[in-house]
C-alpha cells in the first residue's frame, strides 16, 4: 500500500494572548493509504478540522510534518503548491456557506478551472460543468440556477462537483453530511463511495458521529482535546475498542440488529470536555475517563502500536505500569 499523506507529529498551536496558549493539534501522528478512506473522529472542537485546514496549508503548521506524495506541504515552492492545490480539494460541512449565493451553479462549479487555467473555450468550460453536474446526480438545466434554489443536498452535490472540477486525488471532507436529513446523508454518503471507485479518490473523512465514519471508513482515528487516542481499521475499532474514550463513543451507537445477544453497556462520561488553552496534565482524558489512574495525571501516555495496525495511548496498554487500580476505586477503598 502507498502512503499518499504522511502527518508526522503534527502540532497547530494558536496564540491567544496574555500567554495563552491554545493548543489544538498536539503531536498527531497518521498516514493516508492511497484510495481508502480515513475517518477522523472525536468531539466539535478536538482540533479534526483543524488538522484538515492544517493539511491543506490553510494554516502553518506549528511543528511537525504533512507529507503529500513525498513532498512537504508546507516546504513546497509556489509552483508545487499550485499543483498541490489542484490535487487536494475539501468539502465542507454547510455547502451553501462556501457557495456564493450570487453566483450561478455554473459559476460556482467552474470558478476553481478558471484560476487553474483548465479550459479554452466557453463551450469547454460548459461542456465540463456540465459534465460534473451528471456525474454528482444533478442535470445540466441545473447549471443557470442559484444555490438557495436548492434542498441542502443538492447543495451538497454542487460542492462536490466543485471539488470534482479540479480531476483531484484527493478529497478532504469535513463533516459534509452532518448538517443533512438522515435520509440525505445515505445518498450523498453513497455518491462519494461511487465516485471513490470511479476515480480513485482518497479521502480523509472528518466527522463527530463515529457511526457515519464507520461506515464510510476503512481506517478510522479517534481524537480527543487535539490528541489522537486510538487508530486501527473500522472493523477493528468497532470490535475491540482498547480506549476508555473509544469505549466509551461507541456504547453510545445502538446495535442495529436486535437478535444480537451482545449489549454494550452505554458508558456515560461524567464532566465537560476541558478547555484546550489549559488542558490536564498527563493524559488529556483523565478528568474524564472512568478508568484513570494514579500514573494517569502524571505522565502522557505513549503512543503505540499494540496489535498489528491498532494504535493507542492510554497506560491501560502500558505492561511496565503495575498499579492499574482506577483511583475512583482506591478512594473507595480508602474510605472505610
Ligand atoms: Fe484513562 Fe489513564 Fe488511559 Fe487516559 S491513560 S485513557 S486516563 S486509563
Ligand atoms: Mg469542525
Amino acid at each position: 500500500e502507498e502512503k499518499i499523506l504522511q502527518v508526522n507529529h503534527l502540532k497547530k498551536h494558536f496564540d491567544m494572548g496574555k500567554n495563552q496558549v491554545l493548543k489544538a493539534v498536539d503531536d498527531v501522528s497518521f498516514h493516508v493509504n492511497r484510495g481508502e478512506t480515513f475517518g477522523l473522529v472525536g468531539e466539535s472542537g478536538c482540533g479534526k478540522s483543524t488538522i484538515g485546514r492544517t493539511i491543506m496549508g490553510l494554516y502553518e503548521r506549528t511543528d511537525g510534518e504533512v507529507i503529500y506524495d513525498g513532498q512537504d506541504v508546507h516546504d513546497m515552492k509556489e509552483k508545487e503548491k499550485f499543483v498541490f492545490r489542484q490535487n487536494m480539494q475539501m468539502i465542507f460541512q454547510d455547502p451553501y456557506a462556501s457557495l456564493n449565493p450570487r453566483s450561478t451553479v455554473k459559476e460556482v462549479i467552474s470558478e476553481p478551472m478558471e484560476v487553474h487555467g483548465l479550459y479554452k473555450s466557453q463551450k469547454e468550460k460548459n461542456d465540463r460543468v456540465y459534465e460534473l453536474l451528471e456525474e454528482v446526480g444533478l442535470n445540466r438545466d441545473h447549471a443557470n440556477r442559484y444555490p438557495h434554489e436548492f434542498s441542502g443536498g443538492q447543495r451538497q452535490r454542487i460542492g462536490i462537483a466543485r471539488a470534482l472540477a479540479l480531476n483531484p486525488d484527493f478529497i478532504i471532507a469535513d463533516e459534509p453530511i452532518s448538517a443533512l436529513d438522515v435520509s440525505v446523508q445515505a445518498q450523498v454518503v453513497n455518491l462519494l463511495k461511487e465516485l471513490q471507485q470511479e476515480k480513485g479518490l482518497t479521502f480523509l473523512f472528518i466527522a463527530h458521529d463515529l457511526s457515519m465514519v464507520k461506515q464510510i471508513s476503512d481506517r478510522i482515528g479517534v481524537m480527543y482535546l487535539g490528541n489522537l487516542v486510538e487508530l486501527t481499521a473500522s472493523g477493528q475499532l468497532y470490535d475491540q475498542p482498547l480506549h476508555p474514550y473509544t469505549q466509551a463513543l461507541l456504547s453510545a451507537i445502538p446495535i442495529p440488529d436486535p437478535d444480537i445477544e451482545e449489549k454494550r453497556e452505554r458508558i456515560i462520561l461524567e464532566g465537560d470536555l476541558p478547555s484546550p488553552i489549559n488542558p490536564p496534565s498527563g493524559c488529556v482524558f483523565r478528568t474524564r475517563c472512568p478508568m484513570a489512574m494514579e500514573v494517569c495525571a502524571k505522565q502522557v501516555p505513549a503512543w503505540q502500536e499494540v496489535e498489528q495496525d491498532h494504535y493507542v495511548a492510554c497506560h491501560l496498554y502500558d505492561e511496565t505500569i503495575s498499579d492499574k487500580r482506577p483511583v475512583k476505586q482506591v478512594e473507595k477503598e480508602t474510605a472505610h
